[in-house]
């Protein structure tokens, strides 16, 4: 069993996809064991996406990650980390294939619904930045 991070973005919550998303989770035997509404400031964003730091998008997504809430999750489930990046699609959305959730939904490149971990490591990182122990119902 493995874990990872789930971020449905500010543009995601504002168009509604809350449940579009959840449901994608539900289907595909993807479990959620944490869940919550926040809204991050730009401090806060910046941390998250720290490992970005020195990328030109940074500006840019720290201010649109931090423009409204966000849904975060832990997910869990066997190789979680790699079949919820499948589920998500390419980070472009035009290059994300027919079906998946950015595929499906995404306008922008920046404004792509849907955050997921990319490793074990960056999951561990991006699940203790807004879960802790008591939260996570394993
Ligand atoms: N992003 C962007 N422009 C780019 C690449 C990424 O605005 O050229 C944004 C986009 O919202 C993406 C996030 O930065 O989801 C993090 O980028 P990463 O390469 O980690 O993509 P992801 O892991 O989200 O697919
Ligand atoms: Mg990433």
């Amino acid at each position: 069993m493995q874990r990872t991070l789930s971020i449905i973005k500010p543009d995601g919550v504002s168009r509604n996809l809350v449940g579009e998303v959840v449901k994608r989770f539900e289907e595909n035997g993807i479990s959620i064991i944490a869940m919550k509404m926040l809204h991050m400031t730009k401090a806060q964003a910046s941390g998250f996406y720290a490992v970005h730091q020195e990328r030109p998008f940074f500006g840019s997504l720290t201010d649109f990650m931090s423009s409204g809430p966000v849904v975060v999750m832990v997910l869990e489930g066997e190789d979680v980390i790699s079949r919820y990046r499948d589920l998500m699609g390419a980070t472009n959305y035009k290059e994300a294939a027919p079906g998946t959730i950015r595929h499906d939904f995404a306008t922008d490149i920046e404004k792509n619904v849907v955050h997921g971990s990319d490793s074990p490591e960056s999951a561990a990182f991006e699940i203790s930045y807004f879960f802790n122990a008591f939260e996570i119902n394993a």
